[in-house]
């Protein structure tokens, strides 16, 4: 029977941060000054194994689970991840399984990914121009390196998606050019609003370019655009239709916040769940995975976690006055 939340929400996706290291520093997500060397990442006995992961995914699919994004951190970094999309394709033929990445690594694991049996790839890009990709990732990569990466994927036959978080006044330059980019290589770019995620990239609303605004500067270059329906509700991105017929796509968590059809459950690299972006706290399912706990009794314990769910921060941001300490968006993938 399907599972739903205190809003009637089902547990339709679950996103798995498989590691909470990363090869970049982006400073809206995992600043250095934050994520430095004394930065205390989790130890390897603290990180759940591909089996534990892949009991998690098996006591939720009888619960209506269709959607496994793996996540990280940089998922790319933890070795042999072809191992647990294959475990998880043992687990269920339909389940749709996806990647997020910041492609750095993904010429050289493109093939083995696919042959594991994953479906398609998200690559995290906020820009096209050397010097600022460096700096929002405060990396020596290039933007030729990441567009190496999607073409091995294209090339062997994985659907790449692209997603960009624009920042008033740091890279809104881009929007134009990225999009211009991606329509060269068939491929639809997903522009997101900077959000209050976590304690560390110093977000304030005067910083968020709105999906309104991102629209503006896209019609002046290109057009009048026509938004196209999505494909299901509780899809984050909203889609729109350039002159051309090339799709562009929006994630307006704080000017047009979508928690009405949420339905995202997040498991870190160590075992808990959260069950918003914009959680405080998880719930640890380590210790009884580590118990032995059968898969029924792990279903038990998050039926009971998701019927009492009632999260809607970005509905609620704005009247929310009391000073919040969400965990980090590196720490749960997104
Ligand atoms: S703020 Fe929380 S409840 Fe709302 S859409 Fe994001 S993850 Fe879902």
């Amino acid at each position: 029977m399907q599972l739903q939340d205190s809003l009637g929400r089902p547990l339709r996706d679950l996103r798995i941060s498989i590691t909470d290291r990363c090869n970049f520093r982006c400073t809206y997500c995992m600043p250095r000054e934050n994520f430095g060397p004394e930065h205390d990442f989790l130890a390897k006995e603290e990180i759940l194994s591909y089996e534990e992961m892949a009991s998690v995914v098996a006591s939720l699919l009888p619960l209506g689970l269709a959607k496994v994004r793996i996540t990280g951190g940089e998922p790319l970094l933890r070795r042999d991840l072809p191992v647990l999309i294959a475990m998880l394709r043992d687990l269920d033929s339909e389940l749709d399984i996806a990647l997020t990445t910041n492609a750095v690594l993904l010429e050289r694991h493109a093939e083995a990914l696919l042959k594991s049996g994953l479906n398609r790839i998200t690559v995290s890009l906020d820009a096209v121009e050397t010097d600022l990709f460096q700096a929002i990732t405060d990396s020596k990569n290039t933007p030729e390196e990441i567009f190496k990466g999607i073409e091995k994927a294209q090339q062997i036959g994985l659907p790449v998606k692209v997603n960009c978080v624009i920042k008033k006044g740091v890279n809104d330059s881009q929007i134009v050019p990225l999009t211009q980019a991606c329509i060269e290589r068939n491929i639809t770019v997903r522009f997101i609003e900077f959000m209050d995620v976590g304690t560390t990239n110093n977000w304030n609303l005067d910083s968020v370019m709105s999906g309104d605004e991102m629209r503006g500067v896209l019609r002046d270059h290109f057009g009048p655009l026509e938004p196209k329906k999505s494909a299901h509700p509780s899809d984050v991105a909203r889609l729109w239709h350039l002159p051309d017929g090339s799709k562009v796509g929006f994630i307006e968590s704080v000017s047009k916040p979508f928690c009405g059809d949420c339905s995202r459950a997040r498991l870190s690299a160590h075992g808990s769940i959260y069950t918003c972006l914009f959680s405080e706290k998880g719930f640890d399912l380590r210790g009884v995975l580590r118990f032995g706990a059968e898969k029924e009794e792990i279903a038990t314990i998050i039926r009971e976690i998701w019927t009492h769910r009632e999260n809607r921060y970005s509905e609620l941001r704005t009247q929310l006055k009391e000073k919040r300490q969400p965990v980090e968006m590196s720490f749960i993938g997104g």
